[in-house]
């Protein structure tokens, strides 16, 4: 029998296929082709890219560089304000700025492919464009996440990322704040008490759990969590970046092995709000069809449990 499962605090619904045996094979994409004509991300480029915000460099050269997006979807242009007309209609301008992270200078790699060291140092660039656009103002928050692979948004082939402040607290973020007030104390820190123990378990690091959510929207989803209640990621000391990069490092390589396109989304506390932050990371293996279009309610043919066995095999 499928069973219908709630998220943890979230009203959202997942229908789990839960008696079908699958193995993760039966999922496993193609690689895709990494070639373009010309990619304005490889070096020698630097010139077709908007300017330059910052670089991480060492005796070869740059290895982290970000820029604002060539096709942002906000720009610091116009006011921040949005205002309600006749009842209906509230509005805008998308303001705020757009910026991409390019991960490594070689095309060819895929953020599984760097070590440990590298993929902190991306996470302290994810940190570091954080609180400097939070300054912004109008800019209510900062999101950052990854797209790979087509499937997951991306037409630029070469491994980068993306961050988007803007002048709203988005309504998922909204959602799993006002849940979170609802209870006495952070539901998190118990979550994590629990499925550091489970069957949804993924990896358990000294900092960190990665697991399996219990009402898993996407196949393979996994969440990675720290054991200490952090609000952002500035909070976490060198030690704890490490741990989360090696911890992210474990978990792309084995969605490597599926070629699985994903995305994946920091959630972090806004000011004057507190949420325990979290990394999700959403495999794109299946399309959203009527259902869950229709219902909100996801249908994921292997549940969590099957999923982190994956993980830990
Ligand atoms: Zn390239
Ligand atoms: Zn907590």
């Amino acid at each position: 029998m499928n069973e219908l499962r709630k998220d943890y605090i979230l009203d959202r619904y997942v229908i789990v296929a839960a008696a079908r045996a699958t193995r993760p094979d039966q999922f496993k994409r193609e690689e895709e082709s990494k070639h373009s004509d010309i990619c304005y991300f490889c070096p020698g480029n630097e010139h077709l890219t908007p300017a330059e915000i910052g670089r991480l460099q060492d005796n070869n050269g740059w290895y982290v560089r970000w820029f604002e997006n060539k096709f942002a979807a906000v720009k610091q242009e116009g006011s921040f304000e949005l205002k309600l007309g006749d009842n209906f209609f509230l509005s805008g301008t998308a303001f705020g700025k757009h910026e991409v992270i390019v991960e490594s200078p070689q095309h060819n790699d895929e953020l599984s492919y760097l070590s440990e060291s590298h993929i902190m140092e991306i996470l302290k660039v994810y940190s570091h464009r954080i609180e400097e656009l939070a300054k912004m103002p109008g800019i209510r928050y900062v999101q950052v996440f990854k797209n790979h692979l087509h499937d997951a948004g991306t037409s630029l082939v070469h491994t980068h990322s993306q961050v988007v402040a803007y002048n709203l607290i988005p309504a998922s973020l909204q959602q799993k704040l006002n849940a979170i007030s609802r209870h006495s104390s952070c539901p998190h820190c118990k979550i994590i008490e629990i499925e550091s123990r489970s069957a949804r378990t993924a990896f358990l690091g000294k900092n960190f759990v990665a697991f399996c959510p219990f009402a898993s929207r996407f196949l393979y989803e996994v969440w990675v969590v720290p054991k200490r209640h952090v609000r952002r990621m500035s909070e976490f000391n060198d030690d704890e970046l490490l741990d989360l990069a090696s911890m992210l490092k474990l978990i792309l390589v084995k969605l490597k092995q599926l070629n699985a396109p994903y995305n994946l989304v920091i959630n972090y506390s806004p000011n004057g709000t507190d949420m325990h932050f979290h990394i999700e990371v959403m495999p794109r293996l299946a399309t959203w069809a009527g259902f869950e279009l229709g219902t909100e309610t996801t249908i994921n043919p292997v549940a969590p449990e099957h999923a982190a066995e994956f993980y830990r095999s």
